[in-house]
């Protein structure tokens, strides 16, 4: 348990009423894989171990899916999607959607707990962001399904197929709920692949699933390590891959489907840059700031890790920042009052401590929180990195942790030369009290999202995504729906991309 009271709220959500007890959570001590509307043992007769990072204690033992399970599972949809799904009533489809996510709301409680045991992430963010984002997704999306031709007016509009969907550790359920439900709503089957270090709430979005009644094989849990995604690309019966993670293995699946036929929405790494201007108010700015990079220990894709601050008001915002930092509590992830949770695994925390090395090494200068961190699981303290250039590595690579770059810029033309050298285009924030600075800088970065004077905002009618690096497609919206329709215009054969 960490020492520091927290002197404000962090970040701007509600406090949990009381410390979260599990007492009530029931977690079985071996998960099959979900397969055609059942629990079945694996093919591999493999399973593997999920941890609670906070403590490295064992939750759970679950399956491993090799090849001939993903198989099974993509047979599985497949036979849902002909005989069933893409067939039914697409008002039909909205009533299972609108029940999966009242069954959600219902076991919201339980959905929090067992991700931040699962995944590391605070208590209060789980239950006020990730979890009823994620319901909202289903609530969202279930609205469109019988929609689609208001949605696409002028177009005949079909589901793609089977869609092989592989997310990552850092938001779980939510990336689960991303990714099935505008499938679902635009007729589409699913097999579904939840990260190593993360699959507990995947499953439990299973029986939720399984409970609210969804006919056999429309949506399919297969859990397994990296090469269980490779099958998923892989399988020749898979029509659409929505993918997110790393860069690295974005690429490695865009040559695996290279001249498939495959359709693909990549949403992958960034680096995404944080500007306050001179005229900005700094104490909320600073909350943003914060916000943005220490959000979720820092394991979000469109983290604001690099932060551009003007030179006028760059000593007031780093002293600030660094008393800002100073308050927040890091530790167990089920105590309500904790702001930094624990790292997801050995093998991040192992990533985050070699680029603070390389940090000093290359001659930047560290602050760190003055908090103590627990003695078992794994914890990193909130770091800050002044004095670095544009070209060191901790500015150009994503380091997925609760660490900050600071650079100092004084025109506007120089922030956004500097904010868009990077390899990557996912999100971007600028502070400042004027409309005609919010105009020009938002116009100009080169990001998939841009936020004016707020971070990390989400909503299930905002398309989200990347350029450069970062990938390709839309999630979210109706972008995020017409990634999992083919769009045919009067009858012929064209089909429209996703942007
Ligand atoms: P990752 O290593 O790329 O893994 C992502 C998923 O892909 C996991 O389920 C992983 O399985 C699986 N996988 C690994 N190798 C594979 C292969 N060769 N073929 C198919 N699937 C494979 O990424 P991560 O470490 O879990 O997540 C962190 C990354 O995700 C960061 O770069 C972050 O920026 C990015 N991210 C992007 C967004 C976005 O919307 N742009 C959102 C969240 C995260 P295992 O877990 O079993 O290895
Ligand atoms: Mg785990």
């Amino acid at each position: 348990m960490a020492k520091k009271k927290n002197t404000s709220e962090f970040p701007k959500w509600n406090y949990a009423p009381a410390p979260e007890s599990t007492s009530h959570i029931q977690l079985k001590d071996r998960y099959d894989l979900y397969i055609g509307g059942k629990w079945v043992k694996p093919l591999s007769k493999k399973y593997f171990k999920t941890i609670n990072p906070a403590n490295e204690k064992t939750l759970a033992q679950v399956a491993y899916a090799n090849e001939k399970d993903v198989d099974k599972a993509v047979k599985a949809a497949r036979k849902a999607y002909d005989e069933v799904w893409s067939k039914m009533e697409p008002s039909e489809r909205a009533k299972y959607m609108y029940r999966i996510a009242r069954l959600m709301q219902e076991r919201a409680r339980e959905f929090a707990v067992i991700e931040s045991l699962d995944a590391g992430k605070v208590i209060r963010e789980s239950r006020d962001v990730d979890v009823p984002l994620a319901c909202n997704h289903f609530f969202y999306y279930a609205g469109w399904a019988d929609k689609l031709e208001y949605a696409f007016p002028n177009r005949k509009v079909s589901p793609i197929g089977v869609a092989g969907q592989i997310i990552p550790w850092n938001f779980p359920l939510l990336m689960a709920a991303w990714k099935i439900a505008p499938a679902l709503a635009a007729g589409n089957t699913v097999v579904l692949k939840p990260a190593e270090t993360t699959p507990l709430t995947a499953l439990k979005l299973a029986e939720v699933i399984h409970d609210a009644g969804l006919p056999d094989g429309v949506v399919n849990i297969v859990t397994g390590y990296g090469d269980t995604g490779a099958a998923i690309v892989n399988h020749p019966d898979v029509d659409k891959i929505a993918f997110t993670g790393s860069t690295n293995v974005g690429k490695i699946i865009q040559k695996a489907i290279a001249g498939t036929g495959k359709k693909a929405t990549l949403e992958l790494g960034g680096k995404s840059a944080n500007i306050i201007m001179d005229d900005a108010p700094l104490d909320e700015a600073v909350e943003g700031i914060v916000n943005g990079i220490f959000f979720n220990q820092g394991h979000v894709c469109c983290a604001g890790s690099r932060l551009f601050v003007q030179e006028g008001v760059a000593d007031k915002v780093i002293e600030k920042l660094k008393h800002r930092m100073d308050s927040l509590i890091v530790g167990d992830p089920l105590d309500k009052n904790t702001d930094i949770g624990a790292i997801n695994s050995r093998e991040q925390l192992g990533m985050i401590h070699k680029y603070i090395e390389i940090g000093r090494k290359e001659g930047a200068t560290m602050y760190q929180s003055n908090c103590e961190l627990p003695s078992s699981g794994y914890y990193c303290a909130p770091t800050l990195f002044t004095n670095v250039a544009q070209s060191s590595i901790i500015v150009q690579e994503e380091i997925f942790g609760p660490v900050l770059t600071i650079q100092t810029f004084r025109t506007t033309d120089e922030v956004i030369q500097k904010a868009n050298n990077t390899p990557y285009g996912l999100a971007a924030g600028v502070w400042t009290d004027k409309g005609s600075r919010i105009f020009n800088v938002t116009t100009k970065l080169r990001a998939g999202v841009v936020w004016a004077n707020t971070y990390n905002q989400f909503d299930p009618a905002s398309p989200f995504g990347g350029y450069k690096e970062s990938g390709f497609g839309r999630e979210g919206g109706l972008h995020g729906l017409s990634a999992y329709v083919k769009q045919n215009e009067y009858g012929t054969v064209r089909s429209v991309e996703n942007v």
